[in-house]
């Protein structure tokens, strides 16, 4: 299961998330290419839109279902102040 606490900067803000356990399979960029991208620094995933539309809503639970590691969380800091608050917690 996917831990706000491990998720990549990249993210943008947001429920959606990747976290440090992404393999970079590259299904969830297949499944949702409007909103995960890939950080090729890193060699991972991130999330670099949030779902806007319930299509886009709707591929990113099943990007997040079919992760084959678990890395994609919708638990993620829905405000800057959240994620503000959840960086000065690490
Ligand atoms: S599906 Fe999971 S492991 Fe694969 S690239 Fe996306 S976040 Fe990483």
């Amino acid at each position: 299961m996917a831990d706000t606490a491990n998720r990549y900067q990249e993210n943008i803000v947001g429920l959606f998330y990747v976290d440090n356990q992404c393999i970079d399979c590259d299904l969830c960029r297949e499944t949702a290419p409007d909103n995960f991208a890939r950080f090729d620094n890193g060699g991972y995933s991130y999330v670099y839109k949030q779902p806007q539309t319930p299509d886009e809503e709707a591929r990113c639970k099943e990007a997040m279902e079919g992760c084959p590691v678990e890395a994609i969380g919708s638990n993620g800091p829905k405000t800057q102040e959240e994620l503000d608050a959840l960086l000065k917690a690490k």
